[in-house]
């Protein structure tokens, strides 16, 4: 390979751990599709990271396309973010009590977010604390039980959010039967509060709503689809979206991934969706534990201890993850021209994917999305795949032997057909050609 040295399928140092690591770990990993499940193959165990570039246990060095799923979107090892957490560290890591550092980080996605509605701020752990919360929210202050996803969409595990969701639940569930939870340990009971339409799919929505709307807290959705693959809203769907509010609804726009991302507005402001919640997880925190939820004042003003909303937490706006977040937002916020740029290099790479697919006779069918993208295996015009069913078409075994060969030549794609790459803005004209050449010999390997 042009990347690595040794070669990236000399894997023993990984291999040693991931035999340690299952002796102690459900699955030898911390979050599913780590694990390799859908492509086969055994996961790197990676020793650092700087750039777009991931060095694994073994010294190999591999481009990376996950960008630790999202969060590392100026590139990892950020000088700016390190010298943040650095500075940060010197004065102790988590106090129980309020700090400045909470105040810079919610006044700066304020700042940002404010033409989406957004007023106040919560800081939590994770995007499942984030989407958890912001429906306890809705449910608090419209007195209704239910709620409605769409199939394929993830929010992170929170028991009622695990319905019919994408991400590794599409690649790993067992199959439970119809119309169930994605997830053993989901009460039926509690499931049964989760109503489940169709992303891309207007007349759905609106139908449901004229149903059941007057028992529905919230409708929670990702404003762009990561985790089915990059799917893209269209506008009659955004339009039905909006009308769920003529029923009381909360319109919550899960932004965890493209928050930041697609925009420093996100996928809402650069969709002009205007959600009644928002939330937020991956690049607020910069690459440490952060997620937060957000929106009007009046509507958050019922979170504890404002209201009777109860939502707590430990280590909650942390100087450390709030130095990580402010540091990464800054940056974003100074270079504004870096979104030309990230989508300037993914629009190219889609490009290539797309010529390169094409001379190989192999079908693929690119979605791509400001930084995202995602070559689905199957044959249909680019950019037409638009709901979880026609992604879920996808020849995945193709996809699968496309990724190890990737791998092979150290490109480190998404380990899953129905997940989004991200790029960052480390990525460069040298990254893209190395990306397209490994990716010609992938596509001729299967043609
Ligand atoms: N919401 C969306 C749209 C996500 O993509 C994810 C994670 O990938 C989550 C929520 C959950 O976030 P976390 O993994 O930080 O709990």
């Amino acid at each position: 390979s042009l990347l690595s040295q040794p070669a990236p399928e000399r894997l023993a140092v990984s291999e040693g751990l991931f035999a340690r690591a299952r002796q102690v770990t459900p699955g030898g990993v911390n979050s599913p599709v780590r694990a390799f499940g859908s492509v086969g193959g055994h996961p790197h165990f990676i020793a650092s990271a700087d750039g777009a570039y991931l060095t694994n246990a073994d010294g190999a060095r591999l481009l990376d396309y996950i960008g630790s799923w999202g969060p590392m979107i100026l590139g990892h090892n950020h000088p700016a973010v390190r010298e943040a957490i650095t500075g940060a560290l010197q004065g102790g890591t988590s106090f129980g009590a309020p700090n400045e550092r909470e105040v810079l980080l919610a006044e700066k996605v304020v700042e940002l977010t404010r033409e989406l509605g957004v007023e106040r701020v919560r800081f939590v752990n994770s995007g499942t604390e984030a989407t958890m919360s912001a429906l306890r929210l809705a449910r608090g202050v419209t007195g209704r039980s239910h709620i409605v996803k769409f199939r394929g969409n993830y929010h992170g595990h929170a028991d009622g959010l695990l319905v019919e969701a994408g991400s590794g639940l599409l690649t790993t569930a067992h199959h439970l039967g119809e119309a169930a939870p994605s997830s053993a340990g989901v009460p039926q009971e509690y499931a049964a509060l989760t109503l489940v339409s169709e992303y891309n799919d207007p007349a759905a929505l609106d139908a449901l709503m004229q149903e059941r709307g007057h028992e529905i807290a919230a409708v929670i959705f990702e404003p762009v689809v990561g985790n089915s693959g990059v799917l893209i809203p269209t506008p009659d769907f955004l339009a039905a979206l909006h009308r769920v509010r003529e029923h009381g609804t909360l319109l919550i726009a899960d932004e965890v991934m493209t928050g930041f991302r697609l925009s420093l507005q996100g996928a809402s402001g650069l969709l002009g969706i205007q959600p009644d919640l928002l939330t937020w997880g991956k690049i607020i925190g910069g690459g440490l534990p952060v997620g937060a939820y957000g929106g009007r004042a009046e509507l958050m003003e019922h979170v504890s201890p404002s209201g009777p909303v109860y939502q707590a937490g430990t280590l909650s706006g942390n100087p450390l993850a709030m130095a990580a977040g402010l540091a990464t937002l800054s940056e974003l916020q100074a270079r504004p021209e870096l979104y030309t740029q990230l989508d300037r290099y993914a629009a190219a790479l889609a490009d290539g994917l797309k010529s390169a697919a094409q001379e190989a006779g192999v079908p693929v069918s690119v979605n791509q999305i400001g930084s995202m993208l995602t070559a689905f295996h199957q044959d249909a015009p680019h950019g037409s795949v638009q709901t979880y069913q026609q992604a879920a078409r996808s020849d995945a075994s193709a996809f699968a032997a496309w990724f190890r060969s990737m791998l092979r030549q150290g490109v480190y794609w998404a380990p899953s057909q129905f997940e989004s790459i991200f790029v960052s803005a480390a990525h460069g004209d040298t990254e893209l050609n190395l990306t397209l050449d490994a990716a010609r010999r992938a596509y001729a390997e299967l043609g």
